[in-house]
């Protein structure tokens, strides 16, 4: 059972963030912003692929100037993510984004910082305040550089940690001043494990939401792994309000595997089917891996979440497949396709696709009639005891909802 960290609630738009909401996917377009077009269209692609909220990056204006068009035809929240350029956040929050990003790192004038602060008040946004393990390193004053620099070289994984933490307090104290408390945090590194002690650090010290994620993460094949490691770990402890898994990539992706992580670990309910499939041994007789391959390219047209096994063999398979509405067991050129555990058809192995489709289809569907129910989850999520907030005192308990 997992036990989440009731942290303060933030809304982005409709998406709440923190304080017992379900975990929201995020993932960053890679168009031009001002191709609104293209932008468009892949914020629609990833909504529909289970994207909560998309952020897009403004770094020109013609980027700001484009955000009305695409937060019109956007059937999602969509976050500014500003760089340099503070005139970018007040450009966005005045088109009406629904969140901004803002890095420490590179907008630190105070002035700055309390006109966007005004601006999203006004507007009723939150900001997410995100450090990455790249952009805390002081830049201007040389002697400071200096002196962590040396401080990294001593010990690189617990400096780098607290310069982070430091870095995204430090600015905190300002929204603290400004009494504004819309705020979303975030402390990323390329290291999963230097994640993982940094976002356990923060949800110490803050009852505000936090956005995981790890940083330059890498194409997918790598990535992947990193990202899971960090983000996974989070989650299982119960912290992480929101997360955003980056790849080198197609976004879509990221989307299909953060959603994946959550309904693996019961923090999203599925909306499509769950694929099992045995790692196959030596009693293997078919080709269970292409097998495997097809099944999942045809069930993506099926939109119930139907739990489906492929089984290697009905020695081990049906102990192994325990659980699934639908399963095939496979061996000696044929295949015996199960429906909850009763035996419905033997087919052989040239069948063994279509009539696994069939038969999930066919279940699919008795299910949307309300004949028939799934196998029950066995994964439960609780709320874990509020933390205390930085000044000490306790939130109200928040319903999960
Ligand atoms: S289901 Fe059968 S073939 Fe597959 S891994 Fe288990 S024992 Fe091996």
């Amino acid at each position: 059972m997992i036990r989440r960290r009731i942290t303060r609630k933030v809304m982005v738009g409709g998406v709440g963030i923190g304080g017992g909401a379900p975990v929201a996917v995020q993932s960053m377009t890679n168009t031009q912003t001002h191709d609104v077009d293209a932008t468009v269209r892949q914020i629609r692609r990833l909504a529909e692929g289970g994207c909560d909220i998309v952020r897009i990056a403004v770094p020109e204006k013609r980027d700001t100037e484009a955000l009305p068009a695409i937060l019109e035809q956007s059937p999602v929240p969509v976050a500014a993510d500003v760089h340099f350029h503070y005139e970018r956040a007040l450009e966005a929050i005045e088109a009406g984004a629904h969140k901004i990003r803002l890095n420490p790192g590179n907008i630190r004038d105070r002035k700055k910082v309390d006109r966007i602060i005004a601006a999203c008040r006004d507007r009723g946004i939150p900001i997410r305040v995100g450090v990455n393990e790249g952009s805390v390193i002081e830049r201007k004053d040389s002697d400071l550089r200096a002196a962590q620099k040396r401080s990294l070289a001593a010990d690189y994984r617990s400096e780098m940690i607290r310069l982070m933490l430091e870095t995204l307090e430090g600015y905190l104290r300002i929204f603290d001043e400004s009494n504004f408390h819309d705020v979303v945090l975030s402390a990323k590194s390329i290291d999963a494990s230097m994640v993982i002690d940094a976002y356990r650090a923060l949800s110490e010290r803050s009852d505000l939401p936090l956005h995981l994620g790890v940083t330059h993460a890498g194409p997918p094949e790598t990535g992947r792994i990193r990202s899971i490691a960090a983000i996974g770990s989070l989650l299982a402890m119960g912290i992480g309000d929101t997360i955003r898994i980056s790849y080198a990539a197609d976004p879509i992706y990221e989307v299909e595997d953060a959603k994946e992580l959550l309904c693996s670990l019961g923090l999203r309910s599925r909306t499509e089917p769950e694929l099992i499939a045995c790692p196959t041994c030596g009693r293997i007789e078919i080709d269970l891996i292409k097998l495997v391959a097809d099944v999942r390219r045809e069930l993506s047209t099926i939109k119930t979440p139907v739990r489906v096994a492929v089984m290697g063999c009905v020695v081990n398979g049906p102990g192994e497949a325990e659980g699934a509405d639908i399963a095939v067991f496979a061996g000696k050129g044929r295949g015996i396709i199960c429906v909850q555990g009763k035996q419905k058809r033997t087919v052989s192995e040239a069948e063994m696709l279509n009539a696994l489709y069939e038969e999930t289809l066919a279940f699919a569907q008795r299910v949307e009639r309300g004949e028939v129910e799934l196998s029950p989850s066995t994964v439960t999520i609780a709320s874990a005891d509020p933390l205390p907030r930085m000044d000490g005192s306790i939130p109200p308990a928040v319903a999960t909802e």
